[in-house]
């Protein structure tokens, strides 16, 4: 380990900072959110700068070149001249000092040098690679920063106010699973999710529940469903927050809809359990079951990952689900997903609205064709986008529908099946063509039907009142 990493507290210390321009401030805004008082060093200061130190008490401008004597009773130096004779002289002054210097980006004359972060504070992740490979290093963080929650900070603040407390109410050997499932349980989940008061309330049952555990009474600790939306398919497009509740739960009930791909990022031990097949096949669960294994796993204490195709709210019959869950007093969080229609979109570059093409946008359902619960008339009006899910079976029925309701067979209308998977399969037609196009295409489900304008839109294609369209365009 060429390097050790140390978490320096620099709050009311007196900094040494010498360079006027952006690299400068750059470390001057780092070291001010650490609380340190800066001596600035550099004869100008560029306007960025100076309008800083014009804002900042904290932050003394000395309009000088450096010299070794304001090195003394610096805590800390940062030189970031672009001058590597100041820059040496400042690394001379600090080293006959015995004071920690660094010179930005050159290692050779630091002692010691700034970690790449990701700041949750009070929770801080430092990444280093020597000085030998910033990108990577950068690399890294960037992997850290998607994995971890905006608001774990918030959460280790919590846990932090709450140390005494349980210090005062659980015998030691105790603390660190009760700490594990507040991080790890409701409590943590409520604070990501920015719950504050509820994950208040959950802790004090937690804690009391503890405490009764110690006195060995045996009661299981709070399960919790996470109702997350899986997306169209591709894994990429799970939410950060999707992905970081996968990472958490013991137990995944999963759809047919959800992707091998997205499933694979569940934690590698959680029992994964599918919970739908063919509509009515030999695997298929009915909802009542669904929900009976929800309540049952989370009674059990497990964190359940109820895991669904697109968004759970869109088609996904999440509505029920929470309610039942509600009904048996289970904590529950939803996270919103991709819906199919979003993802079939912009994998196919088709804009659901169009400043010309189409002013509003409908999803909704094919299986609803044969019941007068929709109104064919609003569906078949002109300058709008219906997207039909679960509608491929029923398409002659959905077409003529729309035909007989006064839509025009030359209407633009398209049909995408396995949108944004590999074999994702895009048909353009119209209203008069799709239902042929689709039977020799041997369209399957899960797809999508499109109807409008925007199904005939291909970028490239000026489709643009001439005069809002970009120049390029209009040369071409
Ligand atoms: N909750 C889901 C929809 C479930 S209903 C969502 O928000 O996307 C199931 C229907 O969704 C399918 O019949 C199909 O019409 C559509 N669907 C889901 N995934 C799809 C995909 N990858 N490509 C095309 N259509 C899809």
């Amino acid at each position: 380990m060429e390097y050790l990493p140390v978490f320096l507290r620099l709050r009311d210390r007196p900094v040494l900072v010498v360079g006027g321009g952006r690299v400068a401030a750059r470390k001057i805004e780092l070291l001010r959110r650490a609380g340190a008082r800066i001596t600035l060093i550099a004869p100008e200061l560029d306007a960025e700068l100076a309008a800083r130190v014009a804002a900042d008490p904290e932050l003394t401008h000395i309009p000088a070149a450096f010299e070794p004597a304001h090195a003394d009773g610096a805590g800390l130096i940062v030189a970031a001249t672009d001058s590597r004779e100041a820059n040496e002289a400042v690394s001379r002054a600090a080293h006959e000092r015995g004071i920690p210097v660094n010179v930005v980006d050159d290692p050779g004359l630091s002692s010691f040098i700034f970690p790449a972060i990701v700041d949750r504070s009070p929770l801080i992740v430092a990444i280093g690679s020597g000085g030998e490979a910033p990108v990577l290093a950068r690399r890294v963080r960037e992997k850290i920063e998607a994995l971890l929650p905006e608001r774990l900070g918030a959460l280790a603040r919590f846990m932090g106010e709450r140390r005494k407390a349980v210090q005062r109410a659980l015998s030691a050997p105790f603390r660190r699973p009760f700490w594990e499932r507040i991080v790890d349980g409701v409590v943590g989940s409520r604070i990501i999710s920015g719950d504050e008061s509820a994950a208040e309330e959950a802790f004090a049952e937690e804690l009391a529940r503890a405490a009764r555990t110690v006195r060995a009474d045996g009661t299981e600790p709070l399960g919790e469903v996470y109702l997350i939306g899986a997306g169209p398919g591709d894994p990429d497009l799970l939410t950060l927050r999707a992905l970081q509740l996968l990472q958490q739960a013991d137990v995944v009930l999963y759809d047919r809809l959800v992707s091998d791909a997205v499933l694979e990022r569940a934690r590698r031990d959680a029992e994964r359990i599918f919970v739908g097949k063919e509509t009515g096949g030999p695997h298929h669960l009915t909802q009542a079951r669904i929900h009976e294994l929800l309540v049952a796993y989370a009674r059990r204490g497990l964190r359940v990952a109820r895991l669904k195709g697109g968004d759970p709210f869109v088609f996904g019959r999440g509505g029920e689900e929470i309610e039942v869950l509600a009904a048996h007093g289970i904590p529950f969080t939803v996270v919103p997903g991709i819906t199919a229609a979003l993802g079939a979109a912009a994998s196919t570059a088709i804009p659901l609205t169009h400043r010309t093409l189409s002013h509003s946008v409908t999803f909704t359902t094919g299986h609803a064709y044969d019941r007068d619960e929709q109104d064919w008339r609003a569906l078949a009006a002109s300058r709008q986008t219906v997207v039909f899910y679960m509608g491929i079976a029923q398409l002659p029925q959905i077409v003529s529908c729309l035909l007989q309701a006064g839509a025009p067979a030359s209407r633009p209308a398209a049909i995408i099946e396995r949108a944004t998977l590999g074999e994702q399969k895009l048909l353009r037609g119209t209203l008069g063509t799709l239902v042929g196009l689709a039977r020799a295409a041997r369209v399957e489900p899960p797809a999508l039907l499109v109807v409008g304008e925007v199904a005939a839109f291909e970028p490239g294609r000026l489709q643009m009142p001439i005069a809002d369209a970009p120049r390029a365009a209009r040369i071409a």
